[in-house]
């Protein structure tokens, strides 16, 4: 069987093969972390970031979306933070001259400690009856002792973190002994701290005065807006704003394809609350899009909740939705309790003020803010990775298919006439003519037939129609499933009932309730 890894390298290359995901500039050998979305992936995330909407906006009535401008005020960032804290603690192996994010490092080694102890656990309960793995946890000692260890090298990062000791970071390391995966070598540089902000200058003149920020997040662009939209959308707390849209960050370390890219798109949605009400909400929010992703069908042991160990600047609670990703369970989604930190970090830069009268209670106050901010690209990456099998036939022969749910697929439906001549092609542009005003629809008349099946296969398409002799004779027509390959003789008048309800979005979104 093939490995993670493999599979990983065969995920990337079915995508650039099919027209999903291209490097930036290629022919100039490409932009490191930059992709491009060809044909088929600009169809599936779009669908993605749709279905994302109307789970969001749609579903919510009180949640309403807007669509902010890139570029900010460049007080913007300094109210938020980013201008001063926005950075990231980098270290330089000596010998492969490789550049590593710090907290990764350790990250990663701990993680490695928790595999040991999944793997005791594992081995434990093989050999005993009625196996109780909390309990085994408890009172093993080789268990126990990875357990020190990871509370240890925890709580020295959290403390160096907080007292911004980036010496004591390096000795972590030094004293984890992690080595450079590239030299195994332990010589490290020092641990420097890295602004992550893109900056650019506005009009003609370049002074410093002039110098503004590529956003590293979406989120500001809603806090911006907060009385804006509260007042003409005459919104009652709670209450949020949604937004979808690109983001910018000038990663250290960016690998793994797309899941960590120095420009990607964000969909981002602020909670605006009661103070004292927030944890309620951040609990709702955890568990509603915790649900929102396992709707997409693909597994729900493939996520997990990560509790932060060590809090932003602005938050007092925050946790991550974890995807098992082929490299291992990453970050997909991040749920933060923003507290009024943002809001007021803008009353005082701004000395507007961005308060709201709560009839209720009659009181003005800066709301709370609960915050989801999903990564698109990530969840595409997750979508693909799980979407993508590649399964042995009966006949021998190997299929690659994307098992996407119906409504995410880029194509709905393919036309395909079963020969190039003898009025087929025109038949079949009818049923495209018919199905197009609702549906992604493409024509195709090359190769045989069972060549044409497997392409759209690849892409994910779960309807293909063919168009035969007897087609012209009584107008209808045979329809493939993809997930089944099952075939049936349908009339052509009963195709649009047969598509719309499969690859509509209600049916996800119902289930949501
Ligand atoms: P990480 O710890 O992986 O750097 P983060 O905690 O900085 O991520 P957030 O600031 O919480 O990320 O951003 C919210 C979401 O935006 C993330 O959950 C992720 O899906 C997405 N995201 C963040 N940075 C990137 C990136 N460089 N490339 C692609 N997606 C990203």
């Amino acid at each position: 069987m093939a490995n993670q890894e493999d599979i990983f390298k065969n995920i990337i290359s079915h995508s650039k093969e099919y027209g999903f995901i291209f490097q930036s500039s290629e022919i100039y050998d490409g932009l490191s972390a930059v992709y491009d979305y060809g044909q088929m992936g600009a169809e599936l995330k779009k669908n993605l970031r749709e279905y994302w909407w109307k789970a969001m906006v749609q579903m919510h009535e009180n949640i309403v979306g807007i669509d902010a401008a890139i570029f900010m005020h460049p007080t913007t960032w300094k109210a938020s933070g980013h201008v001063d804290a926005f950075n990231d603690p980098l270290i330089d192996n000596k010998d492969s001259k490789k550049r590593y994010r710090a907290d990764v490092l350790i990250e990663e080694h701990v993680s490695k400690i928790e595999d040991k102890i999944n793997k005791e656990v594992e081995k434990a309960a093989k050999r005993f009856e009625n196996f109780d793995a909390a309990m085994y946890k408890s009172t093993n000692a080789r268990v126990l002792e990875y357990q020190a260890q990871i509370d240890s090298i925890n709580k020295r990062f959290k403390d160096a973190l907080e007292a911004n000791n980036l010496e004591e970071v390096r000795q972590i390391i030094i004293d984890c002994e992690i080595v450079c995966p590239i030299s195994g070598t332990k010589n490290w540089t020092e641990v420097r701290q890295f602004n992550l902000m893109f900056s650019t200058s506005m009009g003609a003149v370049t002074e410093d005065s002039n110098i503004i920020y590529l956003r590293p997040e979406t989120a500001q662009g809603i806090f911006v807006n907060f009385l804006n939209v509260q007042k003409t959308g005459r919104m009652k707390i709670p209450f949020g704003i949604a937004q979808t849209g690109k983001a910018f960050r000038n990663e250290i370390v960016a690998r793994q394809f797309i899941f960590r890219m120095r420009e990607f798109e964000q969909m981002e949605m602020q909670f605006f609350v009661r103070p004292g009400t927030e944890m309620e909400w951040y609990n709702y929010w955890k568990e509603t899009r915790m649900k929102w992703h396992k709707s997409l069908g693909f597994g729900d042991e493939n996520y997990r909740y990560h509790d932060h160990l060590k809090l932003a600047h602005y938050a007092n609670a925050a946790c991550d939705i974890e995807f098992s990703f082929p490299f291992g369970f990453k970050e997909l989604e991040g749920i933060h309790s923003r507290t009024d930190f943002d809001l007021k970090a803008h009353e005082q830069h701004s000395g507007k003020k961005l308060q709201y009268f709560d009839p209720e209670i009659n009181q003005s106050y800066v709301p709370y803010v609960v915050e989801t901010s999903v990564g698109l690209d990530r969840l595409f990456l997750a979508t693909l990775a799980k979407a993508y099998v590649e399964e042995k036939l009966e006949d021998g022969t190997t299929r690659v298919a994307l098992n996407l749910p119906a409504f995410l697929a880029p194509i709905k439906v393919a036309v395909l006439p079963l020969l190039k001549k003898d009025g087929l092609p025109e038949k079949a542009r009818e049923i495209i003519d018919l199905l197009k005003y609702d549906h992604a629809t493409t024509f195709d008349e090359k190769d045989t037939i069972g060549k044409r099946y497997r392409r759209q296969d690849a892409i994910g398409t779960p309807f293909c129609i063919t168009v035969d002799h007897q087609s012209l004779e009584d107008n209808t027509v045979t329809i493939r499933y993809r997930d089944t390959m099952q075939q049936e003789r349908v009339t052509i008048d009963s195709l649009a009932k047969i598509i719309d309800d499969k690859v509509s979005f209600k049916k996800a979104l119902q289930a949501l309730k």
